[in-house]
């Protein structure tokens, strides 16, 4: 079959990329490899500008929990930064059906979404990626286009076919259960855990989904993941003494920054594929389905125009925002990463949650730099390599 576009991947990026290439009248293939959407593992939190990205309402039907804000417990627990404030509300969501809303969205936009369906390999024609062969319930088919969206995750095989580079690409592992009666309190606060003995290089997580379940992960590089989260699980027993654990997984979370390259010719990679989430939170959905928009927008733009230049649209209205936000963390990551438990507890005597945010999500990492070089520690081990 042939197609104006076939997307890879029907996760955040390729729903949103196929919905804005349909909208424009182009035909789109969306293919999916699993048989369920929103099988990979994820703590499915978002701040409630999200839904704006997705320009789908915040149906209660879509979310398993509202988040007032969030403590940040650095190595020494007994003095979180608390983040709070009407700026910092957002949602666990519950993502298959998350995906499921934003998937009706691309159908009705008229994307063909093919589930079951893996893509194997790109062909080429002079040069050119013209074709992918996928297997669909044990059947190989072909379809042909002229954009190709690898929003295939991490792993990607369009980056791979196709030849994007992965300089700068960093996995960090991770390991999530979903733990079923939990005693949280205050279930509306997400926690954070930070130090080295807690999580080297990373952090644990606990996000209540209801009164009944919580998604509590961890992310550890250099180290293997499970044994750091059940230790974890045993040091909170006021958490998690009668909690048992219904469901269990992990992923590797792409926190090394963003692919240089994002578009190659008439290929496009969108999402995880090619880097695009914040380094420090690893928070993904929102940036993924953000570069799915910008990406669609620009094939659809190229389709019309029959210009296959007007694709390099897309990282130029990328990198305006969320490029610098995703540089902007990981440099931030880049310094946290040289500290000590020592260093984490002055970082948590001296920030505010203000102040975290700003610095996680690449925000206004001068303005904190600035805070922090008005202490002598801080300046020299952390303020003089965000300045
Ligand atoms: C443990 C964990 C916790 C996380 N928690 C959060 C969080 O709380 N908040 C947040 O914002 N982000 C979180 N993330 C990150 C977030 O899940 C991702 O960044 C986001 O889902 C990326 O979207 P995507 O569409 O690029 O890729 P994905 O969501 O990975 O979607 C890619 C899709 O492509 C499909 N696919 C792959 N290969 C092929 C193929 N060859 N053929 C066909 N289909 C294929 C996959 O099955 C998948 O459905 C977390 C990640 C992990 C691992």
């Amino acid at each position: 079959m042939d197609y104006d576009a076939v997307v890879v991947g029907a996760g955040p990026a390729g729903l949103m990329a196929a919905k804005r290439i349909a909208k424009k009248g182009f035909s789109v293939l969306i293919l999916e490899k699993d048989k369920d959407l929103g099988t990979r593992t994820c703590a499915e939190a978002v701040s409630t500008s999200a839904f704006k990205t997705a320009e789908i309402s915040p149906s209660p039907s879509l979310i398993s929990n509202n988040v007032d804000g969030a403590y940040v417990y650095p190595p020494d627990e007994g003095k979180a930064v608390k983040i709070y404030g009407a700026t910092y509300k957002g949602y666990i969501l519950n993502k298959p059906l998350f995906l499921c809303a934003l998937a009706s969205e691309a159908v009705s936009a008229g994307s063909d979404l093919q589930m079951r369906s893996e893509v194997k390999k790109v062909v080429r024609k002079s040069g050119e990626a013209r074709g992918v062969v996928y297997e669909q319930k044990g059947e190989t088919k072909e379809a042909s286009f002229k954009v190709l969206i690898g929003a295939d995750g991490v792993g990607s095989v369009v980056s791979r076919e196709c030849g994007f580079g992965t300089e700068g690409y960093e996995l960090i592992p991770t390991m999530q259960y979903v733990m079923v009666n939990c005693n949280i309190p205050e279930r509306g606060m997400i926690r954070i855990y930070m130090g080295n003995e807690v999580a080297p290089l990373g952090y644990a997580w606990v996000f209540a989904k209801n009164e009944y379940m919580a998604n509590v992960g961890i992310g550890v590089r250099g180290k293997p993941a499970k044994p750091y989260l059940d230790k974890f699980v045993a040091n909170h027993p006021d958490f998690f003494k009668n909690a048992k654990v219904v469901k269990e997984g992990g992923g590797g979370v792409p926190v090394g920054g963003q692919l240089k390259e994002v578009v190659k010719g008439n290929v496009v990679l969108c999402g995880d594929s090619s880097g695009q989430v914040i380094p420090i939170t690893g928070g993904g959905i929102r940036t993924s389905m953000a570069a799915g928009s910008i990406a669609g927008e620009a094939a659809a733009e190229s389709l019309g125009s029959k210009d296959l230049s007007l694709l390099e649209g897309y990282p130029a209205n990328y990198n305006r925002y969320w490029g610098s936000r995703i540089k902007q963390s990981l440099r931030v990551l880049r310094a946290l990463e040289r500290l000590n438990d020592d260093d984490l507890n002055l970082l948590g005597d001296i920030l505010n949650g203000d102040d975290v945010v700003d610095l996680a999500n690449g925000l206004d990492v001068k303005r904190v730099a600035f805070k922090l070089m008005r202490h002598p520690v801080a300046a020299v081990k952390i303020a003089s390599i965000l300045l």
